[in-house]
């Protein structure tokens, strides 16, 4: 298990934190993101000290909306201060976020310290987009104002790199989906475990298992049978329990799932046996990331927009900073279950890793049913079903007919053409890496030809910009008796 959230720097823990150690370990917690708190240096000393000297430890580095702070400047410098120190355990930036629970403050102080949160939160969002660093968000009695600074911050192109809606406690579901449609996972402590909380775990039944982490908040917020009491780590057992009691999953794969989901938002590489951005769900289809890499640099990839270079889709960062084989491709998609197909994709171009593309296919396809029993994936002996998004150059790139070597292991095959003819394919898809005098359009076409002999299902797909002529496309596409689709500009997954 994974407590993806806790204050183990807190006083309450000093008397016995050798022993939190322990019972974290005896009772199956690997790891855990302790939050650090920029505003205070002995925490954050502390905060890090702890982290730096156990490897399962991470951190963070953040200004609670309640916490006091000198000024926005001073927090820049300390952030630089920590971050550029300890990177490597910098997990996030967080907590961060807006609380407007205040009791005793009137409505004239509420107003101004509400304009010095937002200012706060603001300011600290920028930071985690400037260091490509997920947030860590905190809100109390605040989702309007929260939701309205987040939609702005989620939007922008280059600018977000995932997050958490951390302790989340809102029983409305539609404030969940409101998060989770900007791409935010959604993090639940021992709250859900409150015999009052019938209407949170309503809600939390309405979210996909594959945006749910776990937390403990610990030393606060411990778990019903607890209530009152130091939490610590080992509590986030419960809350595991609780939740797939709830979703009726069984615990050992909801305790997987809850795992991935925290090392793919955190992009964290030292979790034995999870692997970040690789494989990443979205609906019905896991989706596989094999490369960064291109054949093409098209004029239109969310890569590329606004001149930065952003690998966010949909809340999950798909930088790898290492390309997977084919057996952690392999345990990555069977972290998730329920999903009708998956799906070779990512950001970059799936064949370019041919060989690790067809050694995956085969061992997804070769997968025992038992292995992926209530997936819905497998369909019989027919195992998994596998789809291939491609820019369809791998024979220019090959000089080889690739679509044969993909027959019997990809079911269906999804093409970008993009363009009515030769011209403008180069002015938008700017093929990068053919060798001279290879003339990358027909190519393609040919591709798409020689899938149709090979493969089930073939489609051909184009990206709705002014110069591409979506009507002619469609009529080659029938002219080549495939299928059609048209794809939405920055519309990734
Ligand atoms: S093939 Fe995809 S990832 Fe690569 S440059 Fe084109 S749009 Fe971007
Ligand atoms: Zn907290």
């Amino acid at each position: 298990m994974f407590d993806s959230h806790c204050h183990l720097e807190m006083r309450e823990f000093e008397p016995d934190f050798p022993d939190v150690l322990s019972r974290m370990s005896e009772n199956g917690v690997t790891h855990v993101i302790s939050i650090g708190s920029l505003a205070q240096n002995e925490r954050i000393e502390k905060t890090l000290e702890i982290a730096n000297s156990h490897d399962f430890i991470y951190a963070t580095l953040g200004v609670h909306p309640k916490s006091p702070y000198k000024d926005l400047h001073d927090i820049a410098l300390s952030f630089e201060n920590y971050y550029s120190k300890n990177k490597k355990k910098i997990a996030a930036v967080g907590e961060i976020g807006l609380d407007y629970f205040i009791p005793d403050a009137s409505k004239e102080e509420l107003e101004k310290i509400k304009i010095k949160q937002k200012e706060l939160f603001e300011f600290q969002l920028k930071i985690a987009v400037s260091h490509r660093l997920p947030v860590i968000v905190h809100i109390r009695d605040a989702y309007e104002d929260a939701i309205n600074i987040l939609k702005a911050y989620a939007k922008m192109p280059d600018a977000f790199f995932g997050g958490v809606i951390h302790c989340f406690s809102s029983d409305d579901p539609s404030i969940a989906s409101e998060f989770i449609k900007m791409g935010f996972f959604i993090s639940f402590s021992g709250n859900i475990t409150y015999k009052k909380n019938g209407g949170l775990r309503a809600s939390a039944k309405e979210i996909p298992d594959e945006k749910i982490l776990i937390e403990t908040d610990s030393p606060y917020l411990a778990p019903q049978n607890f209530r009152g009491k130091r939490n610590e780590p080992s509590y986030v057992r419960f809350v595991l329990d609780a939740l797939a009691e709830l979703k009726g999953v069984e615990r050992a794969k909801f305790e997987d799932l809850t795992v991935q989901n925290t090392v793919n938002l955190f992009s964290l590489e030292e979790v034995p046996g999870f692997y970040p951005s690789v494989a990443y769900k979205i609906r019905n289809s896991v989706y596989i990331n094999l490369t960064n890499k291109c054949t093409n640099r098209c004029a239109f990839c969310p890569k590329y927009q606004n001149g930065g270079s952003n690998f966010n889709v949909r809340g999950y960062n798909l930088e790898l900073k290492k390309e997977p084989t084919a057996q952690e491709v392999v345990s990555s998609v069977f972290r998730y279950y329920n999903f009708k197909e998956a799906v070779f994709c990512g950001l970059g171009e799936p064949t370019l890793r041919i060989e690790t593309l067809k050694e995956s296919a085969k061992a997804l396809k070769e997968a025992k049913k038992a292995a992926i029993s209530g997936t819905g994936g497998g369909s019989g002996d027919a195992g998994i079903k596998l789809r291939l998004d491609t820019d369809g150059l791998a024979n220019a790139v090959y000089g080889r007919n690739i679509a044969a070597e993909l027959e019997g292991l990809i079911d269906s095959v999804s093409i970008s053409l993009n363009a009515q003819n030769g011209k403008v394919y180069e002015k938008f898809c700017n093929p990068q890496m053919l060798k001279k005098g290879v003339d990358a359009y027909s190519s393609v076409l040919d591709f798409v030809k020689e899938s149709r002999k090979r493969i089930k299902e073939v489609t051909v797909t184009a990206i709705d910009l002014p110069g591409i002529d979506i009507a002619g496309i469609e009529n080659i596409a029938k002219s080549l008796k495939v299928g059609f689709k048209l794809r939405k500009f920055n519309d990734v997954g």
